[in-house]
């Protein structure tokens, strides 16, 4: 029987446990037998690596973070590391890797491709950040954390009259602030890819109260970054001072963190991972390599690594500006 490799690398992910048990339970199904590598490529590393029955993925499917732990490895970002990765994996026979992780996880991928072992990716990171597909596992999660978090936060706003100022995760990107910022009907929304004047955002939350807004709530991508200002600890921080000196209303600054990432996944999720670790399967059989499994409209399709780390991976300005248009006072 064939043996593959399963690893999760790089951040977790909500759904991330949704794909090993896919993964494990399609390979199976094709009389393929699955091997669990602990804590990403660090674990490879020390051949930390055992056998996963379709048994022991069972009750896996709603939980968040991910039963073959994760890390980030300096070891494996040289060739020494990768040379020991490619030992342990002959040790156990195992040509075929599945790699479940965000960009930074499919570069190191490539290191073992070019020393002859089989790689699928699965793109897995809650900032959606990964070129060639729609949605990566764990993004829904972290928007729907979010959401919940600004639903209560309304109710506090509302009743105080205060501005709120949140916080989201994102990395370089905006795709949490803006997908929850739109889903959160929030007033304002802060993000690296967009042009926003926080003089301009000052004369909307006056204009807001003027017209009888009871509360204003803000949403600041972590990489957001205000025209001219380069090196700041939190954008949250700073554009709430920021408001609070210039139109001397009451603001509370929220930094969401990590309670973004936890939590069960999603149903939009659960069904993307199943899909996902499924198609990483059939892609292995089929005999591809380097490439990633990726969600473009209503297809679930593969995308050669290349493409990914050459391409971009936009947010959706047009929901940008729509956000904009539906939270004017
Ligand atoms: P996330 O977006 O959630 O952080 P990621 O997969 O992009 O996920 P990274 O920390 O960038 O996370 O990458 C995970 C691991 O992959 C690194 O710790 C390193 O071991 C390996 N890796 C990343 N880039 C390279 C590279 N260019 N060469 C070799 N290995 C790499």
């Amino acid at each position: 029987m064939k043996r593959i490799g399963v690893l999760t690398s790089g951040g977790d992910a909500p759904g991330m446990n949704a794909a090993i048990r896919a993964v494990v339970r399609m390979a199976a199904y094709n009389d393929l037998e699955v091997w669990g590598i602990q804590h990403g490529y660090a674990g490879l590393i020390k051949n930390s690596m055992q056998p996963l029955s379709t048994r022991s993925v069972a009750d896996i499917i709603h939980r968040g973070g991910t039963i073959l732990r994760t890390a980030r490895s300096e070891e494996f970002t040289r060739e020494a590391g990768q040379l020991k990765a490619i030992e342990a994996l002959k040790i156990n026979e195992i040509s075929s890797l599945i790699v479940i992780g965000g960009d930074g996880s499919f570069r190191g991928a490539m290191a073992l491709v070019e020393r002859g072992i089989q790689v699928v990716g699965i793109p897995a990171t809650i900032d959606n950040d990964i070129p060639g597909t729609d949605y990566s596992i764990g993004f829904d999660t972290a928007v729907n954390n979010v959401v919940d978090a600004v639903n209560k936060i309304r109710d506090t706003a509302t009743s105080h009259e205060r501005v709120y100022v949140v916080e989201v995760m994102g990395r370089n990107s905006g795709h949490i602030a803006l997908a929850a910022g739109l889903a959160g009907g929030a007033e304002s929304i802060l993000i690296p890819e967009g042009e926003s004047s926080l003089t301009e955002l000052c004369q909307r939350v006056i204009r807001g109260y003027q017209r009888g807004k009871a509360h204003s709530i803000i949403i600041v991508a972590e990489g957001y970054r205000p025209p001219g200002v380069e090196e700041i600890q939190s954008p949250g921080m700073y554009v709430g001072q920021f408001i609070r000196e210039k139109t001397g209303f009451e603001t509370r600054i929220t930094i969401l963190g990590h309670i973004q990432r936890g939590g069960t996944p999603t149903v939009m999720d659960r069904v993307l991972a199943s899909k996902f670790g499924a198609k990483a399967v059939e892609l292995l059989l089929a005999g591809q390599t380097a490439v990633m499994t990726a969600i473009q409209g209503n297809n679930i399709i593969s995308v050669p690594f290349n493409e990914v780390f050459s391409g971009q991976q936009e947010v959706d300005l047009e929901g940008f500006r729509l956000a904009e248009i539906l939270s004017r006072p």
